[in-house]
Formats: C-alpha cells, sequence, structure tokens
C-alpha cells in the first residue's frame, strides 16, 4: 500500500525541491520479481505531514479489510518517516491479525545518491512474508532494522540510521535475504470502531506555566490530554490545580515521560510526582512516547461507552 513519502519523492528538473513522484507501481517495478508476488494499492501520494487522522483511520479500516483475505499473506504500507511511527501505532492497535504488517519508508529520495528505499522496502517485504514476524503486531523495518510499532521512534531528522526503539531496542535485523528475530513482543489491540480525535499533546518544560491546559479546559469539545511529564512524568506542583479541574471537568489526562525512553513512573513522595499524579485521577501509559499516548487516547476513547472504562487500556 503506498501512501507517499521520501521513498516516492524524486527532485524536480526545476530546482524546485523534491515532490512525491513515484507510483506504488513504480516502485514495485524496481523490486527483483523473486521477492514475493505483490499487489499494489495506491493510497495517497503525500508528505506525511500532509497526512489527517481521517487518512489514517481509513488506511486502518483498507488493511482491515486485506488482512481478511485469504490470499494476503502480509501487508506493507511505504509512508513519510515523519509521521510513520504515529499510523503504525495506531494499525497496531485497531487491525487485530496475526499476519505481518510493516511499514517503511526512506530517508533519502530517488533523486538523491545512496537511495535507502529499495532496500528499505525489500527488507519491509521480506519480513512481511516471514513466518517469525506473525503475530508481533505492526512492524516498521528501515535501515535493516525491525522495530515494534510501539516502541519505535524516528530519533534523527536527516540519518539513513533514524529510527530507533530507545528502551529495549530493535526486536530484529535484516541480514543479506535473511529475517532474524532476536525477541518478540504481544500486540495490544483495542476494538475501536472510530477514533476521537479531540485529544491533545503537551510537552512540559523547566518552568513552564499551564496555560495550554488551562485553554484546553474552556473548550468543552476535547476529550483528552496527554501530558509529557519531566523525567518519569514529573509535574510542576503549579500544574496540578488545572489538572484537578480537567479531571473533574471529563477530561481524560494521560502522563507520559518526556524522556525517549522508559516510563512515567517513580517512587517520590513529592507533589506532582507519581502517587500524586495517580491520586488526582491521571491516567498512565507505560512505555508509550507522548505521540504514542495520544493515538491509544484516541482510539480509547473511540472504543469505550463511558469515562470510568478508559482504566481498562491506561495504568
Ligand atoms: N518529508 C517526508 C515525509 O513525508 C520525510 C520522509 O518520508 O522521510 O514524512
Amino acid at each position: 500500500m503506498a501512501t507517499g513519502g521520501t521513498i516516492a519523492m524524486k527532485s524536480s528538473p526545476d530546482g524546485r525541491g523534491a515532490m512525491p513522484t513515484l507510483k506504488g507501481r513504480d516502485l514495485k517495478d524496481l523490486l527483483p520479481r523473486s521477492l514475493a508476488e505483490i499487489q499494489v494499492e495506491e493510497c495517497c501520494n503525500l508528505p506525511s505531514a500532509h497526512l489527517s487522522m481521517e487518512m489514517a483511520w481509513d488506511l486502518a479500516q483498507r488493511i482491515r479489510r486485506l488482512v481478511a483475505r485469504a490470499d494476503v499473506e502480509g501487508v506493507v504500507i511505504t509512508h513519510g518517516t515523519d509521521t510513520l511511527e504515529e499510523t503504525a501505532y495506531l494499525l497496531d492497535l485497531v487491525v487485530e491479525t496475526a499476519k505481518p504488517v510493516v511499514l517503511t519508508g526512506a530517508m533519502r529520495t530517488a533523486s538523491d545518491l545512496g537511495y535507502d528505499g529499495l532496500a528499505n522496502l525489500a527488507g519491509a517485504i521480506r519480513v512481511a512474508v516471514t513466518e517469525e514476524a506473525q503475530g508481533l503486531g505492526v512492524l516498521v523495518v528501515l535501515n535493516d532494522e525491525i522495530h515494534a510499532a510501539r516502541e519505535v521512534t524516528k530519533a534523527h531528522a536527516l540519518s539513513l540510521d533514524a529510527f530507533k526503539s530507545p528502551t529495549f531496542g530493535p526486536l530484529g535485523r535484516i541480514e543479506g535475504d535473511r529475517v532474524v528475530m532476536a525477541r518478540s513482543v504481544v500486540p495490544e489491540r483495542i476494538p475501536a470502531d472510530r477514533l476521537n480525535p479531540n485529544v491533545y499533546l503537551i510537552k512540559l518544560a523547566l518552568g513552564m506555566d499551564e496555560r495550554f491546559l488551562r485553554s484546553l479546559l474552556s473548550d468543552p469539545q476535547v476529550a483528552g490530554v496527554v501530558i509529557e511529564g519531566l523525567g518519569g512524568g514529573r509535574l510542576p506542583p503549579w500544574w496540578l490545580e488545572a489538572v484537578r479541574a480537567a479531571v473533574e471537568r471529563g477530561m481524560a489526562v494521560v502522563v507520559v515521560s518526556r524522556c525517549p525512553g522508559g516510563s512515567a513512573y517513580d517512587a517520590y513522595g513529592y507533589a506532582g510526582a507519581y502517587r500524586d499524579r495517580a491520586s488526582l485521577g491521571v491516567l498512565h501509559a507505560p512505555g508509550l512516547s507522548g505521540l504514542k499516548a495520544r493515538i491509544r487516547l484516541m482510539a480509547a476513547l473511540g472504543a469505550v461507552g463511558s469515562r470510568s472504562e478508559l482504566r481498562r487500556y491506561f495504568e
């Protein structure tokens, strides 16, 4: 399934910069035929910064239909790397299948020396037809590494080695034409038949005031907020009143760590630390980044009948 991104981009001859140009069909034609029997679906051809939540949800519905087909062994999605981790995690949560679903992209365009798109796509296809990749949820393959959707992040804006799983590392590697899996993960599903898009993400910084959170409080449309707290999720004491008000008004407040790895957890006894937040009714999403917790909260809000059921999907 082709959605665009740098893997589909070429520089325009007039010097106006690289644009989505290659279709999924063009990419397929550049691959060795021996890799797999490939059917192409063209979804869109966009930079991933131009994708909306509706488009990501539509993609999930298309993949739900594809994996239900007996003649489909696995699904590979080409995607811009900027938001790839978010689409991957959404699919991981809502596409219930043991078949491999693998996202890939490229850091260099097809006009650049050292274009990585074809090697990444070939690697993703190899993973999609590998038995050991079954039952692991959605995977992300770039630069010969295989990552779990819920763990991976784009950690470098330019490097070919851009994708990392900071807490535990990759699940496996592509070694030539072999797929070598080193560890496994158990996917967690949320049976959502819609997303609630009214969820916002705030990143905390030293000494920052709580006006973003207060501005959300005054908007009745807002259903949830994810706060990337300091270290193990710590909130400054001057944030706590607004957090309490958000919980009281029925908003789902999820706190994660702003650190690239680890979880929002600690054993401290001071204001804004883990126990204090939990006593305020704040939810936690262990091991998830703010980007992923936002997607999880959108799916969870779409799956539950009432706010009290949200705890099923959060700590
Ligand atoms: N700008 C690109 C995107 O569509 C970046 C990439 O694909 O690497 O996300």
